[in-house]
Formats: C-alpha cells, sequence, structure tokens
C-alpha cells in the first residue's frame, strides 16, 4: 500500500520492462524464424528466458561489476586468472545451455540449425551483450578448425556440451570448454601480415613468443592465434595448459578500461613459448582464420539488430506509459513517427539478416548462394552494425532525461552499440571487403547483384542505382566510393529480402531509404498509414 510519500507514488513513469516472450513479441522475427521452418514453440521459451525480468537484471549486474585481473598471488606466483561476477557465469550458463556457442555444428535444429541459432543469439544479446564474445567465438572457431580435422575431433565433443565449466582446469578435465582468438597486434588489428608474434616448430607442437594488444575472454579454455612461423603467417590452437597439465606460458599483463562491454574481459597478453598446435597449412594463417571470422561477422550483424531490437522495445514500453498533454506519447503523432521508422528499419535488418544466414546455411553446396554470402557479409555487417548507434541513441531519447542515466539499461546499450561495427573488420574495412570480393569473383558478383535487382524491382525501379554501382566498380574511383558501394548493395539486399518475405513494408523502405529525398533523422520520413501496424509489430502487446 502506498505509504503517501512522494517517493513512492508512480508519477506517471512507465512500469519496469522485463517478464516478456522476445520471440513472440517481435513480430518480424517470428516471421522470419516460421519462414525458416523453425521450431516456434521452443524459440518462444528462449524468449520468455532472456525476457524474464531475472534474466534482464543479471545483464545489470553483470555491467555494474565487471571482471578483474588477478595476475600474481600475494606470494607473487603466477595466477593470470580473472575473476568474473556470479551474474556473468549465470548469463554464460544460459547461453551455453541454450546451446548459442555450438548448436550450429552439432546436428540439432534441422534445417536450419544456424537460423534457429541466430534466432537464439539475437534473443540473448537482448539480455546482455558482453557474455555474447566468448559465445560466438567458441561457435565461429569451429569453422576454423574444420581445417585441422585431428584437433577438431579432439576438442569438438568438449565444444558441444551444454554444461559450462568455468573452473580453470586442463581443457580435458573439464566438462565443457569456450574458445577465444587472438589476431590484433599494437602493431596491426585490421593488417594481420604486420604480427610480430613468432612461432617455433618443435615437432608435434610450436612454441609461441610474442603479444596481443587485444584478446577478449581471456578465462577461456584455448585460443586460436595467429604467428609468424619460418613459412609465414599461421593460425595456431593454444591451450591455457599443456599437455603435461602445467599452465601454459600466457601472461595477461592488464584488462582494457572500455567505453562499454563491460562484464565481457578484453585483455591484453604476452606469450613467452606458450604451447601451441599448428591449425592448417602453415603460412596459410589468414586463409585459416577467415573461417572463423566470415562466421563472428555474421554473429557481429545478428547481435547488432538485437541491440537495436531490446533498445526499440523499451522506446516503445515507455511511449505505451508515458502521457505527456493529456496523451500517450504513443498517441502523439510527432512520437509515432519517430518509433515507427525505427520499426521500419528493423524490418528490413531482420529480413535482410535471416536472408544472409539462409545463404551461409545453404552456401556449401549452392554456389548462387555462396556467391551471395561473400559479397554480402561484409555489406549487411556494415549497414546493421553502423545504424546500431543511431538506432539506440534515438530509442534513447524516447525515454527522455531517465533514457540518459544510469539507472535503465538504455546507456549501458547505448555505450555497447559501435563495437560490433569495429569488431572483426572495421566500417572501412568492410566496405573494401564487398570490393575485394567483387574483384575476385566479378561473374559471380555481377549474377548477385543482377538477381538482387529483379526482385528488388517489385518494390522499387533499382536498376538506375545498380548502374550506377557497376559504373564506380570499374571506374577509378571505387576504393574512394567504397563505403558508397557497400551501403547501397545493402540496402538493395535488403528490399530484395522483404519483397522475398513477402513483407508489405518493401516499397516504404525502398522509397525512404533509397529514394528521392536522402534518409536523415528517424521520424523524418512519411510513413503514412503504415506506423499503426509497424508500431504494433515491433512490440506486439
Ligand atoms: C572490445 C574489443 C574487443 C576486442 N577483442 C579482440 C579479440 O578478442 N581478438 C582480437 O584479435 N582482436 C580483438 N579486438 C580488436 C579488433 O578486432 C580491432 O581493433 C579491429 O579489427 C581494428 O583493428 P585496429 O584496432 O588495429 O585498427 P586499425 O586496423 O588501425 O584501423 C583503424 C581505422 O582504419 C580503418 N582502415 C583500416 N584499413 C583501411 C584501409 N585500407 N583504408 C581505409 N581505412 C582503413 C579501419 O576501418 C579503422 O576505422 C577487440 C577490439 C575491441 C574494441
Amino acid at each position: 500500500m502506498a505509504s503517501g510519500f512522494l517517493e513512492d507514488a508512480s508519477f506517471n513513469q512507465s512500469p519496469a520492462f522485463g517478464d516478456v516472450d522476445l520471440f513472440s513479441a517481435d513480430r518480424p522475427l517470428a516471421e522470419a524464424a516460421q519462414r525458416a521452418g523453425l521450431d516456434l514453440a521452443a524459440l518462444s521459451a528462449c524468449g520468455r528466458d532472456y525476457g524474464a525480468a531475472d534474466t534482464l537484471d543479471l545483464g545489470r549486474l553483470a555491467n555494474e561489476n565487471p571482471p578483474r585481473l588477478r595476475t600474481m598471488d600475494g606470494k607473487g606466483n603466477r595466477l593470470d586468472l580473472v575473476e568474473f561476477h556470479p551474474a556473468y557465469h549465470a548469463l554464460m550458463q544460459k547461453s551455453i545451455g541454450h546451446g548459442i556457442h555450438a548448436s550450429a555444428h552439432d546436428g540439432s535444429d534441422r534445417p536450419a540449425p544456424m537460423s534457429a541459432r541466430a534466432v537464439r543469439l539475437y534473443l540473448a544479446t537482448q539480455a546482455e551483450s558482453g557474455h555474447m564474445c566468448p559465445i560466438t567465438m567458441t561457435h565461429a572457431c569451429v569453422g576454423a578448425l574444420l581445417s585441422e580435422p585431428a584437433l577438431l575431433a579432439k576438442w569438438l565433443p568438449k565444444i558441444q556440451t551444454r554444461t559450462y565449466d568455468p573452473r580453470p582446469l586442463p581443457w580435458w578435465e573439464k566438462n565443457g570448454v569456450t574458445l577465444g582468438m587472438g589476431m590484433t597486434e599494437r602493431q596491426g588489428g585490421t593488417d594481420v601480415r604486420a604480427n610480430i608474434t613468432s612461432a617455433t616448430a618443435h615437432g608435434d607442437h610450436a612454441e609461441i613468443s610474442g603479444h596481443k594488444w587485444f584478446m577478449s575472454a581471456p578465462m577461456c579454455d584455448a585460443f586460436l592465434v595467429l604467428a609468424q612461423a619460418e613459412n609465414g603467417l599461421t593460425c595456431y590452437l593454444m591451450p591455457r595448459y599443456r599437455p603435461d597439465g602445467s599452465q601454459n606460458a600466457i601472461r595477461f599483463q592488464r584488462l582494457k578500461d572500455k567505453l562499454g562491454n563491460k562484464s565481457n574481459a578484453s585483455s591484453e597478453v604476452e606469450f613467452h613459448g606458450a604451447w601451441a598446435e599448428r591449425v592448417g597449412a602453415e603460412g596459410a594463417g589468414v586463409r585459416t582464420i577467415i573461417e572463423m571470422v566470415n562466421l563472428t561477422r555474421l554473429d557481429c550483424a545478428i547481435a547488432s539488430a538485437g541491440q537495436s531490437r531490446i533498445a526499440l522495445s523499451q522506446a516503445i514500453h515507455h511511449v505505451r506509459n508515458r502521457s505527456v498533454f493529456q496523451r500517450r506519447l504513443a498517441d502523439q503523432p510527432a512520437m509515432r513517427a519517430v518509433v515507427a521508422d525505427m520499426a521500419l528499419e528493423l524490418e528490413a535488418q531482420v529480413a535482410l539478416v535471416f536472408r544472409l544466414i539462409r545463404a551461409a546455411e545453404h552456401a556449401a553446396h549452392d554456389p548462387r548462394e555462396a556467391a551471395y554470402a561473400r559479397l554480402l557479409t561484409p555489406a549487411v555487417k556494415f549497414l546493421v552494425c553502423k545504424s546500431t548507434p543511431q538506432l539506440v541513441y534515438e530509442s534513447l531519447e524516447c525515454l527522455g532525461g531517465n533514457g540518459y542515466t544510469e539507472d535503465l539499461p538504455m546507456a549501458r546499450y547505448f555505450r555497447e552499440s559501435p563495437l560490433n561495427a569495429i569488431w572483426e573488420g572495421s566500417g572501412n574495412v568492410m566496405a573494401l571487403d564487398v570490393l575485394r570480393a567483387a574483384g575476385r569473383h566479378p561473374e559471380a558478383a555481377t549474377d548477385t547483384l543482377s538477381r538482387l535487382v529483379r526482385t528488388a524491382d517489385q518494390a522499387f525501379k533499382a536498376g538506375p542505382l545498380a548502374q550506377a554501382l557497376e559504373q564506380t566498380l570499374k571506374s577509378g574511383a571505387a576504393e574512394r566510393r567504397a563505403r558508397f558501394l557497400c551501403e547501397s548493395l545493402a540496402k538493395i539486399a535488403a528490399v530484395a529480402a522483404l519483397v522475398e518475405a513477402g513483407s508489405p513494408f518493401a516499397a516504404l523502405y525502398a522509397e525512404t531509404r533509397l529514394g528521392g529525398s536522402p534518409f536523415a533523422q528517424f521520424g523524418s520520413a512519411d510513413l503514412g498509414d503504415s506506423e499503426t501496424a509497424l508500431i504494433d509489430r515491433a512490440l506486439a502487446a
């Protein structure tokens, strides 16, 4: 019962967001899952799990209590341990329990294992993004380990368990493992060929000496690292413990003090002749690890769309529950225009991301899908990840002053939002990757583009833009115009994805994103009668 004190009165504040089925409330997502033939009841249970108020609160706790590095004990013995808050462990247990770290590789969720996993990743990241780092790297490492079947056979049974085992023990004594990755060095992240960490072969293994300037999730049980061997840059798997059970020579220097991503530890690390096994051929390091990077780039796009979604859901929930001038914000025309425009953006992003996952899912046996995945993976990562800060920021503003405080999660979402665009290849690198893919497989790229245009044409005359893209690609200005090429390609693909999905919003998205007036701030587009449907679909009551 209210005590009569002012602090006990709600005063037109929206109730806390929580205990929501994040899957079923998100109509564009649920429809994408249905198109992929996924188990909707199971995904709804997953949506309820990550949308539970208790789970959302774990996200708060894990970020308010960041990990701490303990390099030594009080007597000067090396420890190289990172301690995490119990909330982080609880989130890891949940996401490993849902199989997001491995289910794409273990035969579950047929016929669309990557799509089913993508839905769960998209839901999990809404509860908390930081812990997704080791989850996604474990999933993606399998892509690189495929080039070393004996090593994969050794590790896979431990990777595929649904048990989170954070104990600092040799991997073979554990009930489940996680894997990380170390490519970036001080002198070069994008330019990994500039790596100076060196590997010396010793019979069945190598010893690695050098450093990594960013190596996240340092409590993983092993890391894929790049090092210079006699015949060039090579990929290695470096476990935390040597085969004799002693701790490997992996010395953590410090943890990065980051803008966001607080629950995740990102280390600076030195290797002092660390024991490691080669993955792939010597000198083929980039070719080997790119199999991992392609998977993590996909995850960046999925997770960024998830980050935008939770921010938008919070915004819609708030405007439905807050009144200004005796009228709900959700009924104020200027606010409806903003929220509906963000919802339209997410309609397109969800359709596009799941279209890309379908391509990745079929790439091994369908050359056209392989060409789509090759050309579109960097373009989709570019478009989706780069729009996240803008979407999160605008959602934050929908909550007014409350959105800017640390008492609500919007500030945390905002700090997290630029990260996926940097990770695994920053914006320019993605744009240049589109050029590289088009340059290496010109016929496949032309075929992909013309198929996209044919589909997109059902909603929008994309031909003139496609011609401009082809001319720019062939001109001497392609590199300077790389972002124009990349972003336009991704937007044409988004229109095509909406058309393929049978969305009623394909023409609206195309008109407002590719039509006459350039896209400015959310809310400036005229969405006419579509506003209500867009908002209702974004967060179904
Ligand atoms: C929180 C966090 C965690 C991370 N965790 C890991 C990890 O676990 N393992 C790991 O290996 N790395 C990790 N990284 C590193 C990350 O992958 C790199 O920071 C990223 O790839 C960019 O590399 P860089 O920092 O060296 O920047 P640079 O390569 O120096 O790039 C700087 C800028 O130049 C641009 N640029 C690069 N090349 C070109 C070009 N040819 N033309 C035009 N512009 C260009 C880039 O787009 C970027 O904007 C992490 C980073 C962060 C922030």
